[in-house]
């Protein structure tokens, strides 16, 4: 695994529920691909969760995509 998916907040904070998933690299779990710092107690969850419903950040997909090929065609991407 060499990535993972990081919750950003709405004004609300976690209270509020998750405004989208960004995704991270594990060697830097403070920032996701999109450049967007993260808070360190934001919730964190394993990358095979990409793709299965959670709302996502645009940028960071088509970048997790780029990064990821092999994940094409063999994960679901809606
Ligand atoms: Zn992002």
């Amino acid at each position: 695994m060499t990535h993972k998916l990081r919750a950003e907040y709405g004004p609300k904070g976690a209270a509020g529920g998750v405004k989208s998933w960004h995704v991270v690299r594990d060697e830097n779990l403070a920032v996701a691909l999109c450049g967007r710092t993260m808070s360190e107690d934001s919730e964190t969850r394993p990358e095979q969760e990409w793709g299965t419903g959670l709302r996502c950040c645009q940028q960071c997909g088509s970048l997790y995509m780029h990064e990821v090929p092999h994940m094409q065609g063999s994960h679901p991407y809606s």
